[in-house]
C-alpha cells in the first residue's frame, strides 16, 4: 500500500502511527494511506520554519518574487499530471481540476507582484521636521488547514501571499485528498525556495489542534465545513492567534421573470451539478420569482436534468464525477430523503445511480427538488452534493430576503436584464459575494474572496490585498533628524504636529 507522508524538511512521520484511507472515488478502492501526524511532527516542522524564516523575510521583495513567477511556470508545465493526480483523490473531472489549479495559480501571479503589493506609506513632513512611514512586516510562521474540494487552489490562496509576503508556511490540508498538496510543496521547492519555507503536515483534529495552540504559530487560515471554522476561530484566537476562518454555503441563484432564460439554465446546471455540487461556490437553491417563471424554469431543468451524464473523472465527456468519500454520498442521499420527509416535490430522484463498471463508485445522480419552504431542514443546511432545490418567490423582495435571512452568506447570484433590480439587489442583500448574471461569482485574485455570516468568521477576505493585510502587520515610523541644535525642554502634553 503506497503511504503518503508529511513533507517536512529533513522529517518523516515513519511507519506505525496513525493513518487515514485515501480512496479513488471512481472504484470505491483505498489507494493509499495517508500519515496523520502529532505534536512531533508538527515540532520539527517549527522548528525548520524557524531557521527559514527570518532570512526569508530579509529577502529583497523581487528575489521573492521569482520564486513565485518560476513556481507559477512549473504549475503550468505541470498542469495535467496535477490535473489528473487531484482527480484521482477528489473525484472531480481532469478539465474541472484544471481550473482548480488554475484558480491557485493567479493567486500566485498576484503574489508575484508583492514588491509592489507590499511597499509601505511615507509622510513627508507630517509635523515640523517629522517624518511618518509605515511598513508591512511578515508575521513569522503561519499555518493553513484545507477543504478536500479545492486541494490545489485553495492551499494556494494560503501560502502564496503568505510566503510572498516573507511568511513562512505550514500545510494542513484535508486528508481525504492528500497527494497535490504534497506535490505543490515539491514543485515549491524546485522554484527555489528554501527548504523548510513551505512545509505539509498531514492529519486530522489532533494536528489541528496542536497547530491551533502552538504559540509559535503567528495566524491560521481556515476553510472549511462552518462548525469547524466556527471551533477553529474561537480555539485559534483564545491562544492569541490572528484567525480568518471560512466556512460553509447554501448559495441562491435568482431568476428574474426579465432573466435571459437559456443562459439562466446553462448557468444553473453547470453551477449546481459541477463538481458534483461540492463546491463552497456552488448554487444549490434556485428562486425563480413569480409563477410563470417558475412553471417555465422547472419544465427546461428537468430536460436539462435529464440530460446529464455522471461519469469518471478521466471520461472527457462526464460533466461531473463521483463524490469524495462514501460516507459524504450516504450524507447526501439521506438530506434528499429529508427533504422528501418534510414534503418538498423530489422531482428528479438522483439516489441509488449506478455507473456501469464502477459499481462501486461513489456516485451521486443529480437530483431536483421544487416547493422547497425556508422552513425545511434540507433548505437551512448545506447538502454538498449533486442536488438543486427550487423555493418559489412571489415578489423582488421575497426572493432578496431568502439569501439575506439564511445562515449562510457566501455567494449569491441573481439573472435579470433589468441593470436596476441587479443594482438595487447587489447593495442590499446580505451576502458576501455576489454575481450579476454570473452562477459563481468568485472575485479574481486581485480582488479577495470571503463569505458573510456563517460561511466567514474573522477579518480579512482569502488573497488580493485582503490576502496582504491578513498575513503582514503594520509597523508605524515617526521620525525626527534634528540638526543638533537641542531645546533642552521636556514636553508633558501629548505631542501634536500643530
Ligand atoms: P471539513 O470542515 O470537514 O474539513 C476542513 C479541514 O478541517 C480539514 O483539513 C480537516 O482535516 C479539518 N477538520 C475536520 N474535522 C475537524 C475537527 N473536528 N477538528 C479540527 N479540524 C477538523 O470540510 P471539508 O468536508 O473538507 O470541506 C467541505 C466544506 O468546506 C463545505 O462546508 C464547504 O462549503 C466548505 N468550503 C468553504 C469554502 C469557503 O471559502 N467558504 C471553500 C471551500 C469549501
Amino acid at each position: 500500500m503506497r503511504i503518503i507522508d508529511h513533507r517536512i524538511a529533513g522529517h518523516s512521520g515513519g511507519a506505525g502511527g496513525r493513518q487515514s484511507d485515501v480512496f479513488d472515488p471512481n472504484t470505491g478502492e483505498v489507494q493509499a494511506k495517508v500519515n496523520l501526524g502529532t505534536q512531533a511532527d508538527l515540532e520539527a516542522a517549527i522548528a525548520k520554519a524557524q531557521e527559514v524564516q527570518p532570512k526569508w523575510a530579509a529577502t529583497n521583495p523581487q528575489r521573492r518574487s521569482r520564486v513565485m513567477f518560476k513556481f507559477k511556470q512549473l504549475l503550468e508545465d505541470n498542469m495535467q499530471e496535477l490535473a489528473e493526480l487531484l482527480a484521482s483523490e477528489h473525484g472531480k473531472v481532469v478539465d474541472d481540476a484544471k481550473g482548480d489549479v488554475q484558480r491557485g495559480l493567479e493567486v500566485i501571479e498576484f503574489a508575484a507582484g508583492i514588491p509592489h503589493a507590499q511597499k509601505g506609506e511615507y509622510t513627508y513632513g507630517a509635523g515640523p521636521g517629522i517624518d511618518v512611514y509605515s511598513m508591512r512586516q511578515p508575521l513569522g510562521i503561519g499555518a493553513g488547514i484545507t477543504p478536500f474540494n479545492f486541494p490545489a487552489m485553495i492551499p494556494m490562496w494560503m501560502f502564496g501571499m503568505a510566503i510572498a509576503c516573507g511568511n513562512a508556511f505550514i500545510l494542513k490540508p484535508s486528508e481525504r485528498d492528500p497527494s497535490v498538496p504534497n506535490r505543490l510543496a515539491e514543485l515549491f521547492l524546485e522554484a527555489g525556495a528554501p527548504e523548510g519555507l513551505l512545509q505539509v503536515v498531514h492529519g486530522d483534529k489532533e494536528m489541528v489542534d496542536a497547530i491551533l495552540d502552538h504559540p509559535a504559530i503567528a495566524a491560521v487560515s481556515f476553510v472549511g465545513s462552518s462548525d469547524i471554522a466556527h471551533y477553529v476561530y474561537n480555539r485559534g484566537v483564545a491562544a492569541g492567534k490572528r484567525v480568518q476562518a471560512m466556512g460553509g454555503a447554501k448559495n441562491h441563484g435568482i431568476i428574474m421573470p426579465d432573466a435571459d432564460m437559456d443562459q439562466a439554465v446553462n448557468d444553473l446546471i453547470g453551477a449546481a451539478y459541477g463538481s458534483a455540487g461540492e463546491r463552497c461556490m456552488a448554487l444549490p437553491v434556485v428562486v425563480p420569482v413569480g409563477e410563470k417563471t417558475a412553471e417555465e424554469l422547472r419544465e427546461r431543468l428537468i430536460k436539462a436534468v435529464n440530460a446529464l451524464r455522471p461519469g469518471v473523472s478521466t471520461d472527457p465527456d462526464a460533466q461531473y464525477g463521483p463524490v469524495v468519500t462514501a460516507q459524504h454520498k450516504q450524507k447526501i442521499e439521506n438530506w434528499i430523503q429529508t427533504g422528501v420527509d418534510e414534503g418538498a416535490e423530489l422531482v428528479i430522484d438522483g439516489r441509488g445511480f449506478k455507473l456501469q463498471g464502477h459499481e462501486n463508485g461513489f456516485f451521486v445522480g443529480p437530483s431536483l427538488f421544487d416547493h422547497v419552504t425556508p422552513e425545511m431542514e434540507s433548505y437551512k443546511e448545506e447538502i454538498f452534493g449533486p442536488v438543486l432545490q427550487m423555493v418559489r418567490a412571489n415578489s423582488f423582495e421575497e426572493a432578496l430576503e431568502l439569501p439575506s435571512k439564511h445562515q449562510y452568506g457566501n455567494g449569491v447570484a441573481i439573472f435579470t436584464r433589468n441593470g436596476h433590480a441587479a443594482r438595487e439587489f447587489a447593495q442590499r442583500v446580505n451576502v458576501g459575494m455576489v454575481g450579476i448574471n454570473v452562477p459563481i461569482p468568485v472575485p479574481v485574485s486581485y480582488h479577495s474572496f470571503g463569505g458573510w455570516k456563517r460561511s466567514g468568521f474573522g477579518d480579512h477576505d482569502q488573497y488580493g490585498m485582503e490576502g496582504l493585510r491578513f498575513w503582514t502587520k503594520v509597523k508605524k515610523v515617526t521620525q525626527r533628524w534634528p540638526d543638533g541644535g537641542a531645546s533642552g525642554d521636556s514636553a508633558f502634553v501629548i505631542p501634536t504636529m500643530g
